[in-house]
């Protein structure tokens, strides 16, 4: 394998600058990389060749002709398959929307081309984001890098195992409830979701409107803050779009200082259903921290327990509604039945053939919880959930100033092994969900090996608006650990290390 590519975006992004790499070479490098592990692990769902190798030759030439340049400019990137790319194929994982080319940029996607990032290609997930595992995806399952017979995360997957397995140094996430977070713990992978509303929602093709934020994917806390920076900001093309001023997020990635940081520990998200080896990562994590000068508190947030619960009610209210456009009118698949078709059996053939069996399930979830009759019972008392987390997390940021659990309660689990039992699959998303709801940014971080080798993650979240802090304490573990490790995570994962793959 090309050393160059197991380097972090921000030092890629150094060699860029001092002239030691061309754009072109680096790019090419990933490339071939994706070409000699992608069969495998099935990370994208198009590579978009062409495209990239056209920005990376437009930077170079830029950059030869003395021109300023964004400090990712030439770094390659992976896009998550949820947000449109004009001229390259967008389907968020969907048959829906097979051979669909949007004519029109996400924003996210906008700002990534200005800023000379070429575009690798789309990464796989789960149908319209429904998922924890990937194997929602129509077009087959995305393997983790670390062991090929187990899952790699969801709904992101594919941006999470790309990122590990080095197909990409960076990727673009959606986060509805913890489809960054999550593949990030189970891959030994840096993710991040940014406060709702602080990166435009602007061409991602939409979950739960009220829920979705798009963030970074990398190896480094640092490079995770580098891309946050880039990507965020207000867009007036997304009426939930904050008016804030980005953060200095690498910097606060490099103060690598705790001192007198108060961390507070959800007792409701530690114990029972929590893997053990998990956990022990988890309070040697915070072992660390203390040690470094932070204090540990323990914090009761009562209405946790709630949420999962009212997440599995909002979401799929939200995506009811915001699915009932792939009608086979307008676009996307059109199946027409063969006699005296109807617009009716149309819309029905159409959509009993493009979506996936979770996708049905959420539909007709979400249009029984805001039926008539059963919406002040399901919906009006999930949002109530939702305003009672919301005081929680208030009423804890009272006293300390950021909140720790493990990211997921377990580590990678089988292909294959909870995909028919939807209750164990949403069980997954239980530490990461009551930040979708109450909108507060979170980040995952690696904490170790758990069990048969594989990666575990802790999970900080922040207020809304105090995304830096995310930076400060993740930066800050990140060094501490690999200070006791000996080098990064990914360093130990057996088959990435191994050259052959
Ligand atoms: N796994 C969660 C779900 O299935 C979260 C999905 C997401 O964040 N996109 O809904």
């Amino acid at each position: 394998m090309n050393d160059t590519i197991r380097r972090s975006a921000a030092a890629q992004a150094a060699a860029l600058a001092a002239g030691e790499i061309t754009s072109e070479d680096l790019t090419c490098a990933h490339l071939d990389r994706i070409r000699a592990v992608d069969t495998d692990l099935n990370a994208f769902l198009h590579v978009s060749e062409e495209e990239a190798l056209t920005t990376a030759r437009d930077v170079d030439a830029r950059r030869s002709a003395g021109e300023e340049l964004h400090p990712l400019a030439g770094v390659p990137i992976a896009v998550k398959d949820v947000a449109v790319t004009e001229g390259i194929p967008t389907t968020a994982g969907s048959k829906m929307l097979e051979g669909w080319l949007p004519p029109y940029d996400a924003t996210l996607v906008a700002t990534l081309r200005s800023a000379g990032l070429p575009i690798l290609g789309k990464t796989n997930m789960d149908e319209f984001a429904m998922g924890s595992s990937t194997e929602s995806s129509a077009f087959g399952p995305t393997r983790n890098p670390w062991d090929r017979e187990r899952i790699p995360g969801g709904s992101g997957g594919g941006s999470s195992a790309a990122v590990a397995s080095y197909e990409a140094p960076l990727a673009i996430g959606s986060d509805t409830g913890g489809s960054i977070r999550q593949p990030g713990a189970v891959t030994g992978t840096v993710g991040v979701k940014p406060t709702y509303g602080s990166v435009s929602r602007y061409g991602l093709i939409a979950l739960a409107s009220s829920l979705d934020q798009a963030g970074p994917v990398a190896r480094t806390v640092e490079d995770a803050a580098l891309l946050h920076e880039l990507i965020a900001g207000h867009d007036p093309l997304d009426s939930t779009s904050l008016p804030d001023p980005v953060g200095a997020y690498a910097e606060a990635a490099h103060r690598k200082d705790v001192r007198g940081m108060r961390i507070g520990v959800i007792s409701e998200l530690e114990g029972e259903g929590f893997d053990p080896e998990v956990r022990a990562r988890f309070t040697e994590s915070l072992a660390q921290l203390e040690q470094a000068g932070a204090e540990i508190v323990p914090i009761s947030c009562p209405n946790f327990r709630y949420a999962l619960g009212a997440y599995y009610l909002i979401m799929p209210s939200e995506a009811s509604s915001n699915l009932a456009k792939f009608d086979g009118m307008r676009f996307g698949l059109r199946v027409v039945p063969e006699d005296s078709p109807t617009a009716e059996s149309v819309m029905k053939a159409t959509r009993g053939a493009g979506f996936g069996q979770e996708a049905k399930r959420r539909i007709l979830l979400g249009t029984y919880a805001l039926s008539a009759g059963y919406y002040d019972a399901y919906y009006g008392s999930a949002q109530k959930v939702r305003t009672l987390v919301q005081g929680d997390f208030s009423a804890a940021f009272d006293q300390v100033d950021v909140l720790a659990s493990p990211t997921s309660p377990t580590v990678a689990f089988r292909l294959g092994e909870k995909i028919d039992d939807p209750l164990a699959m949403y069980l997954n998303d239980i530490a990461t969900i009551p930040a979708n709801l109450a909108g507060v940014p979170g980040i995952s971080v690696p904490s170790g090996l758990a069990e048969d080798g594989l990666p575990a993650g802790i999970q900080f979240l922040a207020p809304t608006r105090a995304d830096e802090r995310l930076y400060r304490i993740g930066g800050a573990l990140e060094a501490l650990l690999e200070d006791a490790w000996g080098g990064p995570l990914l360093a130990k994962a057996p088959e990435l290390v191994s050259g052959a793959n």
